[in-house]
C-alpha cells in the first residue's frame, strides 16, 4: 500500500488477523483506539490480560511504563508500544538514584510503588500497588515505615487510611489530575445536584475529600453498571467518559470542571497504530536482571490485597 493510500479499518483488522496479534487499550485512549482494542481497561487489568491470553504478539495502547509491566509480566510474548515518546510524566517524577537515595535514608522502610513508575523503580521496590489496592497493599504488609512512590495524592489517601504507619510520601503528581479544583466540585454539585461525584486519587487531596466516591478507571466502571444514579461527574482524564457513555447510554457523564487531556495518551492514533503492526514497532526490551526484580515487586503486590 502507497503511503497516499487512506488505510482503512478493514486494512487494519486484515493485518492484526494475519499477524495474530492482541489490541490492548487503556481507557484513557482516544475514541478510535478504544473501538479497535481487544481488552480495554486500567493498567493492572490490562497488565493481568497479557499475562493469561495466548498471544504471541501484543499491542499496548498506553503509555510506556504499562506496556514495561505487560512484558515484564509476560517475557515470552513481543509487547509492542506503537508511539515510542508516549512516556508518562508521574512516572518520571522519580529517578532511580533518587529511590536509593531515599532508601538509604530510611533503610528499615519497604518500598511500595505505584504501578505508574518505570521498570528500574519497580525493580528497587519491595512491592507495588495500584491505584485499587493502594491501601489495603500498605495495610497488609509487614512493616511499619513506608516508603510510597511516586503520587503524593494517591499517597496521601493512604496515609489517611492506614494513620497507624509511618509513610513517607514523594512529591511527585499527574499534571493532568492535579488540575481539577475544589471549586469544580462545588459548581459540579450546585449544576448537577442529583449527580454522583467519582474522582481518580490522583487528584489533589482537597477535591479527593469533597468527592463522593474515589476510584480507579477500573473501579469507575464497575460502580456505575450497578449504581442507582442516573448522572454522573467525573473526575479523571477525559478517555473514560468515552467508555462510561458508550457502556451505559441509559446514562449521563459530565466532566469535573473543564475537560482534562493527557497529551501522552492521545499521542496513539489510528495511523500509529497501524504502523506499529505493520512495522513491529516499538518493542519493550528490558534488562533481564530489571525484569526478575520487578516482577517480584509485581507479584508480590497479589500477597497483600
Ligand atoms: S494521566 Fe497522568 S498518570 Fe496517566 S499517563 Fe497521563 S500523566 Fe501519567
Amino acid at each position: 500500500m502507497s503511503s497516499e493510500e487512506k488505510i482503512t479499518k478493514d486494512d487494519f483488522l486484515r493485518l492484526k488477523k494475519q499477524k495474530k496479534a492482541l489490541i490492548l487499550a487503556h481507557n484513557y485512549q482516544l475514541g478510535e483506539i478504544q473501538d479497535l482494542a481487544d481488552y480495554l481497561g486500567d493498567s493492572l487489568e490490562l497488565a493481568k490480560v497479557s499475562r493469561e491470553v495466548e498471544a504471541e504478539l501484543i499491542v499496548f495502547c498506553g503509555v510506556t511504563f504499562m506496556a514495561e509491566t505487560a512484558k515484564i509480566l509476560s517475557p515470552e510474548k513481543k509487547v509492542l508500544l506503537p508511539v515510542k515518546e508516549a512516556g508518562c510524566p508521574l512516572a518520571d517524577t522519580i529517578s532511580p538514584s533518587q529511590l536509593i537515595k531515599l532508601k538509604q535514608d530510611y533503610p528499615e522502610a519497604w518500598v511500595v510503588s505505584y504501578v505508574n513508575t518505570s521498570a528500574e523503580i519497580k525493580a528497587l521496590s519491595d512491592v507495588c500497588c495500584t491505584s485499587a489496592n493502594a491501601v489495603s497493599v500498605v495495610k497488609n504488609i509487614p512493616v511499619n515505615q513506608v516508603i510510597f512512590v511516586p503520587d503524593k495524592n494517591l499517597g496521601w489517601w493512604v496515609k489517611k487510611n492506614v494513620p497507624e504507619k509511618d509513610i513517607i510520601l514523594w512529591q511527585g503528581g499527574c499534571f493532568v489530575h492535579e488540575q481539577f479544583k475544589e471549586s469544580d466540585v462545588d459548581i459540579s454539585r450546585k449544576n448537577y445536584p442529583n449527580a454522583e461525584i467519582l474522582v481518580h486519587p490522583e487528584c489533589n487531596f482537597k477535591v479527593l475529600e469533597k468527592s463522593d466516591k474515589i476510584l480507579s478507571t477500573g473501579g469507575m466502571v464497575n460502580w456505575v453498571k450497578q449504581s442507582s444514579a442516573k448522572t454522573f461527574v467525573i473526575g479523571t482524564e477525559q478517555g473514560m467518559i468515552y467508555r462510561l457513555g458508550k457502556e451505559n447510554p441509559e446514562k449521563t457523564f459530565y466532566s469535573l470542571g473543564m475537560a482534562r487531556l493527557c497529551r501522552n495518551m492521545k499521542m496513539t492514533t489510528f495511523t500509529a497504530l497501524y504502523n506499529c503492526l505493520k512495522r513491529e514497532e516499538f518493542e519493550m526490551n528490558l534488562e533481564p536482571e530489571i525484569m526478575v526484580s520487578a516482577r517480584v515487586a509485581l507479584e508480590r503486590m497479589v500477597q497483600y490485597v
